[in-house]
This record gives C-alpha cells, structure tokens and sequence, in this order.
C-alpha cells in the first residue's frame, strides 16, 4: 500500500474499501453477539479479589495499512461490543487495541491520523475510547501471546499471497507465467499453484489466530472471493473480467509498455501480483484442518458495491476523471510492488499508460447509458469468513 496522504495513498483512496465497510456492519454485529465478552466476576461484597486481576478487552486488526479505515472499523466494532455489554447486563472493562501491519507499513502517518483519547466522560469532538498500539510483523506468523485476543479482524479487499509460487517465476519450469503478470483467464496449472499457496498462507493465518484468541473469541475476515471453485483461472466471472483490478486493462497496459519498448516482455513475465480469490471450499479445507473453530459464516458476497451507483456514473460522464480517480485507486493498492519490480520511472510510464486505457474505455462508452450501467466497475465478489474459537 501506498503511504503518506498524497493524491495516490492508501488513506485518500481507501474511502472505496470504506463504503464497502458499511455493507459489512450487520455480519459484524452478527459476530459480536456470538462472542464471549470478558468481564469482572460478580463478588457478593462488590470487591475486586486482585489475584483474579482486572480483565481487559483485547481486539486486533492484522492488515490494517496507513489509512483511516481501520480506526473506523475499530471505533464501529469497540460501540458495537459496548451495547453488547449493556444488552448482557455486564460491566465493560478497558480496550485495548493493536493495528498489525508489514514493518515496511507507514505506521507514521497512520498513528499520525489516530483520534486523541478519551479522558473524560462527556468530552466533545471525535475521541477514542481505547488504548492503540501497533504490531509489525506478518500474520503469518505469531503476533500475540496465546489466548490474549478477544476479537481479531482482517478487513481485506484483496487477498494478497505472501509469496508467488516458486515455479511460476522459474523460466526454466512449465509454470512459468509467460507474457502474462497474473491467473485470470490463463493456465489452469499456473493458478493451481496459487490455490496451493494461498490455502496454506491462509491456514497458517488460522492457525496463529486459533492459539492467540482466548475461547469463545472471535476471527472475522473478509477478503475478494470467487464463486467458481473447480477453475481457479476464473478469478471473476467472465463476463466480470473487464471489471476487476487486475483485468485486461491491467495486463493490456503491460503490452502498451513493451510494444513501445520502456519495458521488456522478460520484465513483464517475471512480474506476478500476489493476489488470490480464495473460494468457499478452499477456505473450509483450510478451517477444518486448522480445527478448534466454530463457523458463524462462510459465504461469498457476488457483486457488492465499493462506491455508490450514483458517484460512479457521475465518474462515468466524464472519462479524464475518471480514468484518473480508478487509475489512482489501483495505484494505491499496487505501486509499491511496481516500484520494487522495475523503479519509478516505468511505473510513471506504466500509469500514464493505464489511465489513457481507462479513458478511452469510458469515452467509448459515453450516451451508451446500458453500456456504463454494465461497466459497474468499483464492485468485487467479498468472501466472508466469521469464526468463533471453541
Ligand atoms: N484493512 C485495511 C487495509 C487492507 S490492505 C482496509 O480494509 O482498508 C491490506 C494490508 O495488509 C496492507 O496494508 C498490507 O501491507 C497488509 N499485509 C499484507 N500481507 C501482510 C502480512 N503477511 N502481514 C501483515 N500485514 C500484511
């Protein structure tokens, strides 16, 4: 993810995964209202008996990038488990609170964007009622000590891989994903390999989070999904294709840059995004070998809105903008991994490129109002993960 708060960071351009957060407010009430909540035993005389020390409540956020989204999550899910604690007559203790990122994260501007906290019953203005701390490290790793989480989330729009097969970047093996940089519509093997890694990265994830979350605790995720399960090569549906972020305006930009000769199709082929769609099965293969989880959800969301209808006809009238705003988003999702790949002079040329596409896309489509209506772009297919340790 991009940084900072330029015209391409994470925070400016992640309002899109925010709109796509309030379609996911009921499955996290949902989840709640499963949860056990630690509290404060009842004593007969009232007192605290110190040696069973002061519970308090711990929610992670394993993915949480620079941006703003993850205070809003947080603040949406600590209100939420606060009416929790009303409705179940329990008193609630201190929250506590940690962002989880890559070290690489900009947790500078992010901590930066952080509220100030809460000192005072009645204190006006946009406070936090919880103590933040930030965690670097992978998630696919441990992170916490066992049994110390009570609500752990991974709020994703993209399911990133922690590593491209090892085969697909070899010239020499039949994997090789030449002269193309990602699975969608290519060779069922290539995108067979990234299903194994993908459900092994995942169940890695399950399993980290099963010994740190304390019984009863919750894991809520939600990352891009796919319906079609037996042809991982169908990231999306086909007629979809033209809508996701990777789709052939992203591999097409490639072959603007080779045919003018800033890039060559060896550096396109040795670049591949991290990205999978996991479907319903791989995930419950990964749960039920994991074990120790109760599933409250498992479901794929098809076509769910990251902005509303009307904004994005509005972007469609007016193709520069347009191309501009969408290339934009992209860009703050992948330029880092661009800019490792082959420096920011190709990246520049690499965007400039894809934007001029995005253009001509939406210039071919305008006073065509079926056209745009079918465009949708800014809608992906969400996997929905809600578990409950047992
Ligand atoms: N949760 C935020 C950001 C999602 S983007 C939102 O919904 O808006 C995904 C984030 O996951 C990125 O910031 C990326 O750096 C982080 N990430 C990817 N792989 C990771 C890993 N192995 N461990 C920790 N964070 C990771």
């Amino acid at each position: 993810m991009n940084g900072g708060d330029g015209e391409c960071s994470y925070n400016r351009m992640s309002v899109v995964q925010e709109y796509a957060l309030h379609g996911l407010q009921p499955f996290f009430s949902e989840a709640v209202h499963q949860m056990t909540l630690p509290h404060q035993p009842q004593h007969q005389n009232d007192q605290i008996q110190l040696h069973e020390g002061v519970p308090c409540l711990r929610l992670a956020d394993f993915g949480s990038s620079t941006g703003r989204n993850a205070f809003l999550y947080m603040e949406f899910l600590v209100t939420r488990i606060r009416q929790e604690y009303k409705h179940r007559n329990l008193h609630m203790p201190e929250v506590q609170v940690f962002f989880n990122d890559l070290p690489g994260n900009d947790f500078n501007s992010m901590f930066g964007l952080l509220p100030p906290i809460k000192h005072e019953d009645g204190e006006s203005g946009r406070v936090r009622d919880y103590f933040a701390a930030g965690v670097p490290g992978s998630f696919y790793g441990r992170l916490f000590p066992k049994e110390s989480l009570h609500f752990a989330v991974s709020l994703h729009c993209l399911h990133w891989i922690s590593q491209i097969p090892t085969e697909v970047t070899d010239p020499e093996s039949p994997l090789y994903n030449r002269g193309s940089c990602w699975i969608m519509g290519g060779k069922l093997s290539i995108a067979q390999a990234y299903s194994e890694q993908s459900k092994s990265d995942f169940q890695k994830f399950l399993h980290c989070r099963q010994v740190e979350l304390a019984p009863g605790g919750i894991l809520f995720c939600y990352m891009s999904g796919r319906t079609d399960f037996p042809d991982p090569t169908n990231q999306t549906k086909p007629e979809r294709r033209h809508r996701f972020l990777a789709g052939p305006d992203f591999e097409d930009t490639w072959e603007d840059l080779i045919a003018e000769g800033i890039v060559t199709e060896e550096t396109r082929d040795a670049f591949n995004l991290p990205l999978f769609c996991l479907a319903v099965e791989e995930v419950q293969e990964s749960i039920a070998k994991t074990g120790g989880f109760e599933v409250i959800r498992l479901e794929v969301l098809e076509d769910l809105p990251l902005c509303p209808d009307e904004m994005r006809m509005n972007l469609l009238q007016n193709p520069k903008k347009c191309a501009k705003y969408y290339s934009s988003w992209v860009r703050s999702l992948v330029e880092p991994l661009m800019t490792a790949h082959m420096g920011s002079e190709c990246t520049d040329a690499w965007f400039v490129r894809h934007e001029q596409r995005i253009a001509a896309r939406c210039r071919a489509m305008l006073g065509d109002a079926q056209a745009q209506e079918d465009y949708k772009f800014f809608s992906a297919d969400f996997m929905l993960v809600g578990l409950r340790k047992l």
